[in-house]
Parts: structure tokens; C-alpha cells; sequence
């Protein structure tokens, strides 16, 4: 009988469980991609761009292995289980995921199997170490990372699988056209002028550019704004158009992996979280006493780079321009929404949702409350001071010119502090408020 491999966000050939087994089977393979219109439309314009130039490379990668990526249009469960009637397969294959709609569809796609011939099978694919396969004694998750990046880095981690050099798949069976660059438009957000091209041969090329030329950087230039010294995976990882455990076995023993290991972690941990507690994008992790600001007004100026603190300005001006946005800035930009002004931190996150390439549920929202002091912070009343954050790790304010224009003609003592500059651009606004004042206060205007 045939199998049907359900292909999610593991946008892949390579290292991919759940298309290893089928094709090993011995059987027909049917490789399937559902468009859902409930997904896209909430889904980021940035991340559909990403989606279609991944579905064009992977159909390509799977019909010079003789097979080919069988695309529908509708509602995922009843469009697998049509696909998998009309080709009497006996078994679905699909990779495990966390978000509240993976487990919903995971759990519906099971259900709808109930009482037929058919199995319903997840495979590991989505993270390093699959999300509740490592527990502490007495908990069905980690809350803290420390100890789960011990046992993380214990486990023994599956092999890594090689992509399949042939499959078969029934030659009849009717598939859409795959969406051209049109689809996006059914999506949120912005489109980035700058953002990464997606699908797995790109995403191999930045893989081997970033072990062989930049993973040694890593733990010493990885928080500096300017630098551009992290690999830049993260979208590629969201889509599962590279694995994390082939990323993770590539990295770990080169000289300076550990820090950029230890970050694969980070991600793993997430995602274990958001699988006993998908409520994740919406509720409190853990419940955290503080009265939250309404401030449409600069929630705003926030989103739009304009709220007069250079440093959160560029960037969120590098989220608009890029879809992406370096972590030591996601930091910064996320405190000064969550402590400075008081805003909710689903505010911020939904905005980063509907703009990052790498948006990823689990990942956004889960460091989203580790910010705003809700999640599994250790140090839930952490708050960073935005000027002193810039000078340390933006010294010579290159990572603000660069996104700021406006202060292109600043030097590095005046760059983080216009409003103090005889040369202040009247272009660019005085701060919303005063950016060292007290925590979540909302906004007051500097004198
Ligand atoms: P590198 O520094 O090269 O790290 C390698 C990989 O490790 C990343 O690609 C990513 O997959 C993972 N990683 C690194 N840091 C983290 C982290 N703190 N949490 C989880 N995974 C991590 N990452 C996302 O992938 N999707 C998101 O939606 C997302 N939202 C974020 C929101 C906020 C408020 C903050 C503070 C961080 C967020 N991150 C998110 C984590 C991190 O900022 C990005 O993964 C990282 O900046 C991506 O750049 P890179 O690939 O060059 O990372």
C-alpha cells in the first residue's frame, strides 16, 4: 500500500524521519502539501513568500529522485484523507509538532483514521531532541533551561538520515499547480524588501558557508548589533528546509560550537514547553503581578521605528526591512515594549508574528514572556536599560546608522543620544518617553 507523507513545516529531503521510513517501506510514496486557507490567512506575507519558494525547491529535489510533491487546496485533515483514500494508502506519515493547530491537526487526522486500515503515524524531524522525549523526575517538562540543557546535551541523539535517492509514486493521481508568489498576498504583515530567499538548496549553501566560515565567530561576535556574526538558520529551521539535529551533529566538536549548540537548545526547550502548555501565544506561563499600559498610540510609533530611542528604532526598522531581526535587538526592542512602556507582551508579539520570516509560535511567543517576565525567565523582574544595552553592544552605533538614516551623520558618542546632539536631524523624533525612566510607567515625554 501506499503512504502518504504529510509535509508541514519539514519543507525537506534531507535527515527527514517520516519520508526515510516510507520510502525504506518500500511502498508508494505519495508526498503531500496541503494549502489550508485557515492557516494562510493568518499567517505572515514574509513567511508565504518563504513557503512557495520552499515548495518549488523541495518538488524539485523530490522529482530528481523520480517523485514528485503532490499539492492540494483546502482543509488540511479532509484533504489528507482524500488524497490518502484515492490512493488507498494504508498509512500517513507526518512530523511531530507543538503549536496548538499542529496538535489539533495531529489529533484530527487521527481521529478521522479511527476505525479504517489507516495508521496514523508522527515522526521526529521538528527539533533537535523531540519535545517530552527527555523529562525531569516528577514533570512532564522542563520550566528551566539549565537543566533541561544538561539532560539535552546527555541524550542520546538519533542518527541522522540521508536524503532518499529514489522513490515511487503513483503516477496518476491529480495535483494542483503549485502557488506562485500571488499566494502571499492572502497573508498579514508586510512584505521585506530584504528578506531571505527560502527552500532547502538555498538554506544547504548558507548552512555550508556558516560551519565553514562563521560558526568559529560565534561565541565572541554573536551579540554584537553590527557584526552580522550568527547564522542567520532561523527562518531555514522554522521551515524545517534544514534539520536541527543535522545541524546540531554538523556544529557540536568544531571549535567555538558550544554557544551556538547551546542556542539549538534554547529552541528545543521552547518547543518542549509549547507542548504541555500550548496555550503559549496567549496566556500567562506563569502569572506575574503588574498592571499592563494601553498605548496605542506608541505601540505605534514602536512597530513603525519611530519612537525616538534610536537603538529600538533600528530595530524594528531591521524587522520591516529584513523580516528578521538580530537577538540581542529582539531583547532590547521586546523590554522596551514589556518593562519601559508596560504594553502586553502579545501585543509585541503578535506584531513580531506578522513580520518575522522565522515566526515561529513556540520560539516567538515563548521568549516573548521569558521578556516580559511571564515565562521561564529565572530572573522575572529582569529589565534592560536600552542606552546602556546600545553602548555595549553597539559601540560605535554602526548597527544604528545603519537601519536609522536619519542619523546616518551622527558619530558614535551621538548616535544612541540625538536628543542630547546639537546636530539632532529634526527629522527623527524626541523620545516617547524617558527610555532609562521607571518600569512601566507608560509614556512621559522628556522634558
Ligand atoms: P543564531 O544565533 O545563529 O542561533 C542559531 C539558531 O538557534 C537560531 O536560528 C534559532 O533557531 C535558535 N535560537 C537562537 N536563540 C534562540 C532563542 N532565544 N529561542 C529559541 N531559539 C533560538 N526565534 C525564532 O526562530 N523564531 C521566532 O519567532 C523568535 N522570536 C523571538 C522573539 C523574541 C522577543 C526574542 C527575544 C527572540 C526570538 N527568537 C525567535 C530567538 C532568536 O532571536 C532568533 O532565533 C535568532 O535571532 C535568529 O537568528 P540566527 O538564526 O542568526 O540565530
Amino acid at each position: 500500500a501506499a503512504t502518504v507523507v504529510l509535509f508541514t513545516r519539514d519543507l525537506r529531503v534531507h535527515d527527514h524521519p517520516a519520508l526515510h521510513e516510507a520510502v525504506r517501506r518500500g511502498d508508494l510514496v505519495v508526498p503531500l502539501f496541503v494549502l489550508d486557507p485557515t492557516i494562510l490567512r493568518r499567517s505572515a506575507r514574509n513567511r508565504i513568500a518563504y513557503l512557495v519558494e520552499a515548495l518549488t525547491d523541495l518538488r524539485e529535489a523530490l522529482r530528481s529522485r523520480g517523485g514528485d510533491l503532490f499539492v492540494r487546496y483546502g482543509d488540511t485533515v479532509t484533504e489528507t484523507m482524500r488524497v490518502a483514500e484515492i490512493t488507498g494508502a494504508g498509512a500517513i506519515h507526518l512530523s511531530y509538532d507543538v503549536g496548538r493547530m499542529a496538535q489539533r491537526r495531529q489529533r484530527h487526522l487521527r481521529r478521522a483514521a479511527e476505525g479504517s486500515r489507516l495508521a496514523v503515524t508522527t515522526f521526529p524531524g521538528v527539533t533537535v531532541v523531540p519535545p517530552l522525549e527527555v523529562t525531569p523526575a516528577g514533570g512532564d517538562h522542563y520550566r528551566v533551561f539549565t537543566p533541561y540543557w544538561r539532560a539535552w546535551e546527555a541524550h542520546t541523539w538519533r542518527r541522522r538520515l540521508p536524503a532518499p535517492q529514489r522513490l515511487h509514486v503513483p503516477n496518476d493521481l491529480p495535483s494542483e499547480r503549485l502557488p506562485d508568489a500571488t499566494l502571499r498576498d492572502q497573508g498579514r504583515g508586510p512584505l521585506s524588501p530584504e528578506r531571505q530567499r527560502g527552500g532547502e538548496s538555498p538554506a544547504r549553501q548558507r548552512l555550508r558557508t556558516w560551519l565553514d566560515s562563521g560558526i568559529a565567530g560565534y561565541a565572541e561576535g554573536s551579540d554584537m548589533l553590527a557584526a552580522d556574526a550568527t547564522s542567520r538558520l532561523s527562518a531555514d529551521l522554522r521551515f524545517g528546509c534544514l534539520s536541527p539535529l543535522e545541524l546540531a551533529r554538523e556544529a557540536r566538536g568544531r571549535p567555538g560550537a558550544d554557544a551556538f549548540v547551546r542556542q539549538l537548545a534554547w529552541r528545543d526547550f521552547h518547543h518542549q514547553v509549547t507542548a504541555a502548555f500550548p496555550g503559549i501565544a496567549r496566556q500567562d506561563y506563569r502569572s506575574r503581578d503588574t498592571t499592563w499600559v494601553s498605548d496605542t498610540e506608541g505601540l505605534a510609533l514602536w512597530r513603525a521605528g519611530q519612537t525616538g530611542v534610536p537603538i529600538v528604532d533600528a530595530g524594528m526598522r531591521q524587522l520591516l526591512r529584513e523580516g528578521f531581526m538580530h537577538n540581542r535587538a529582539r531583547l532590547i526592542t521586546a523590554s522596551f515594549l514589556t518593562r519601559t512602556m508596560g504594553v502586553h507582551w502579545t501585543c509585541g508579539g503578535d506584531h513580531f508574528h506578522e513580520v518575522l520570516c522565522d515566526g515561529d509560535i513556540a520560539d516567538n511567543y515563548g521568549n516573548w514572556q521569558w521578556v516580559a517576565g511571564t515565562g521561564n525567565d529565572t530572573r522575572p523582574n529582569r529589565r534592560f536599560n536600552p542606552l546602556r544595552q546600545a553602548q555595549r553592544f553597539d559601540p560605535e552605533g554602526e548597527y544604528v546608522r545603519r537601519y536609522v538614516p536619519e542619523l546616518a551623520g551622527l558619530d558614535a558618542a551621538e548616535a544612541h543620544w540625538p536628543w542630547r546632539s546639537s546636530r539632532r536631524p529634526a527629522e527623527y523624533p524626541l523620545p516617547i518617553l524617558d527610555p532609562e525612566g521607571a518600569a512601566g510607567t507608560g509614556a512621559r515625554p522628556l522634558g
